[in-house]
This record gives structure tokens, C-alpha cells and sequence, in this order.
């Protein structure tokens, strides 16, 4: 028999959970989305589709999105932006970062807890973050978690219960791995995150950041880039500037340190000279 206090139970067991995760979210987005070019906007919007056909189509109770590019490129920042904007009454970032320790047998049973208690909800958003690394991924052998690996590949084709609707992002920096251990058939979609290779969008997240105190001066140090070689290409092939926009803000934070000289401090760190 079911009372009202199980009631209240299962009330809270649910409500609590929201708050935080949402934080968790936020914290991952710290620094902001910055609109370093169209490719931004047009993954956010097709984000924004994936929320929108969760939410009213009846024939796709399940949709599974894979966000990959290269390291640091945004994939965490941009799966919690499109998470977060959902507004589904359950979201939650599941990552290996708040895993560091876990047995496999704990691993397992965390990630299905997270499914478990998203299949609670009619509406609901995971963002499962940096598969390789939940996963253990190591080059090295090459080895992994097959155990998560097989609790991932049924969660993740697995259709929520009646009624329940669920989106799930995932990311990974190493779609060729994934598709080795049979993990990119099961997602619905793909969404390629670039990393920066033109000027013009290192120009944008100059002035966003406002590292320079004047136009004049971003544009001199973009000017000392375009002669160090970074010329303007919007091809990522040939691109001689291929920066993630984690490590270019960690790189323009430090340059921020020597007032003196930051524009040859960013050209030497996008050189690869170190700072
Ligand atoms: P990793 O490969 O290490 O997992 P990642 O690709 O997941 O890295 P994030 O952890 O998302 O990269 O780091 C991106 C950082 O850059 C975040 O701090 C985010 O706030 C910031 N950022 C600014 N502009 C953008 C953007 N257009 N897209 C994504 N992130 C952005
Ligand atoms: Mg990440």
C-alpha cells in the first residue's frame, strides 16, 4: 500500500536532485557562450531542435545526440547550454569529473541511477560528458570499462517508459574510439564542434574578452598573428591557427598577466612556443 508519506518520499527524492544538477550545469558554462562564428549559433539552434522534437513529437520518446571535436573545442559548455535552455523539469550532467575514484561497479550504478530517475519524469535532459573518460578509455592496449560500456549501450538506446520523453547529449573527443566500441550507432545524431581557425574568429573572442584596451590595439595584435603565419582561412585542413576555445581563453588569460606585452605573449602561445 502506498501512503502519503511514501508520497512525500518520492516527492523529494526527485526535487532535490534538480537544484543541484542545474548548478552543475551552470558551472560548466562559467565562462560564458561566446559567438565566435556561425557554427555556434547553428549548433545551439540545432540543439534547440533536438529539445523541440523531444518535447512535442509523440514518435521519439528517446533522442540521442553525440557532440564531438577535438579537445577543449566546447562541446561540455555548449551539451549544458542546450541542456539547460530545455528548461525539462529533470537535467542532469552525468561526468567522469564527479566519478574520480569510482569503482566500475559504482560507475555502472551511478549512470543508471541518473536514467532511472530521469524515466521519473516526463520531460527530462542528460548530458553525458566525455564518454572516453567515463568509459576509461586508455590508447594504451587499448583499453576501456567494458562494463560501462555495455550500461551505456543499452541506456542509452533503452525507450524511457510511457509517457516519458528523453533527450540525451552526450560528448567525446574521440568519435573514431567510440565508433570502434560500436558507440556512434546508437545516437540519433552527430553535431561537430570545431575548434578555431580563422582570424577573423579569434578577432571576435579578442574583443569579447576585451584583452585589449583598445580596437586599435586588437587589431595590431591580430595583424602580428596574420604575419606570424596565422593567415585567414576558414579551412580547418590548413589552417595554421587550430586553438580550442578552453585552451585560447586559458592563453588570453595568461597574456593578460604581462600588460606589457600581450599581443607577442598570445603569438607565442598560439605558436606553440609556451608562454
Ligand atoms: P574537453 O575536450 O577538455 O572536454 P570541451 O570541448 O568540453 O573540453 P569545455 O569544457 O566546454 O570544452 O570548455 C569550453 C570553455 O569555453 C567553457 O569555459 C565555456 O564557457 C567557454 N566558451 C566560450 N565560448 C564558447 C563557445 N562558443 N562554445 C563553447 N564554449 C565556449
Ligand atoms: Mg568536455
Amino acid at each position: 500500500r502506498v501512503n502519503r508519506g511514501d508520497f512525500m518520499n518520492a516527492l523529494e527524492e526527485v526535487t532535490p536532485a534538480f537544484g543541484v544538477a542545474k548548478e552543475e550545469l551552470e558551472q560548466v558554462v562559467q565562462n560564458g557562450i561566446i559567438h565566435h562564428g556561425p557554427v555556434v549559433d547553428e549548433i545551439l539552434r540545432s540543439g534547440e531542435l533536438f529539445v523541440d522534437q523531444v518535447r512535442t513529437s509523440t514518435r521519439t520518446p528517446l533522442v540521442s545526440v553525440l557532440l564531438h571535436g577535438p579537445p577543449g573545442s566546447g562541446k561540455t559548455a555548449l551539451a549544458a547550454t542546450i541542456a539547460q535552455a530545455s528548461q525539462f523539469p529533470f537535467m542532469k550532467l552525468l561526468t567522469p569529473d564527479s566519478m574520480v575514484g569510482f569503482s566500475e561497479a559504482q560507475k555502472v550504478a551511478t549512470i543508471a541511477k541518473v536514467f532511472q530517475d530521469s524515466y521519473k519524469s516526463p520531460l527530462s535532459v542528460i548530458v553525458v560528458d566525455n564518454l572516453e573518460r567515463l568509459l576509461d578509455f586508455t590508447p594504451i592496449g587499448p583499453r576501456f570499462s567494458n562494463s560501462v560500456l555495455q550500461t551505456l549501450m543499452v541506456l542509452l538506446a533503452r525507450r524511457p517508459p510511457k509517457g516519458r520523453r528523453l533527450l540525451i547529449l552526450a560528448t567525446s573527443s574521440l568519435r573514431p574510439v567510440l565508433t570502434d566500441l560500436g558507440l556512434s550507432e546508437t545516437f540519433d545524431a552527430e553535431l561537430r564542434v570545431p575548434p578555431i581557425t580563422s582570424l577573423r574568429a579569434l578577432g571576435t573572442v579578442l574583443k569579447e574578452v576585451a584583452l585589449f584596451p583598445s580596437d586599435e590595439e586588437r587589431r595590431h595584435a591580430i595583424s602580428m598573428l596574420a604575419q606570424a603565419g596565422f593567415g585567414d582561412t576558414e579551412d580547418e585542413e590548413t589552417s595554421r591557427l587550430n586553438v580550442g576555445i578552453k585552451k585560447l581563453l586559458s592563453m588570453i588569460e595568461m597574456a593578460r598577466q604581462e600588460p606589457e606585452a600581450t599581443a607577442e605573449r598570445l603569438t607565442n602561445a598560439l605558436m606553440g612556443l609556451g608562454m
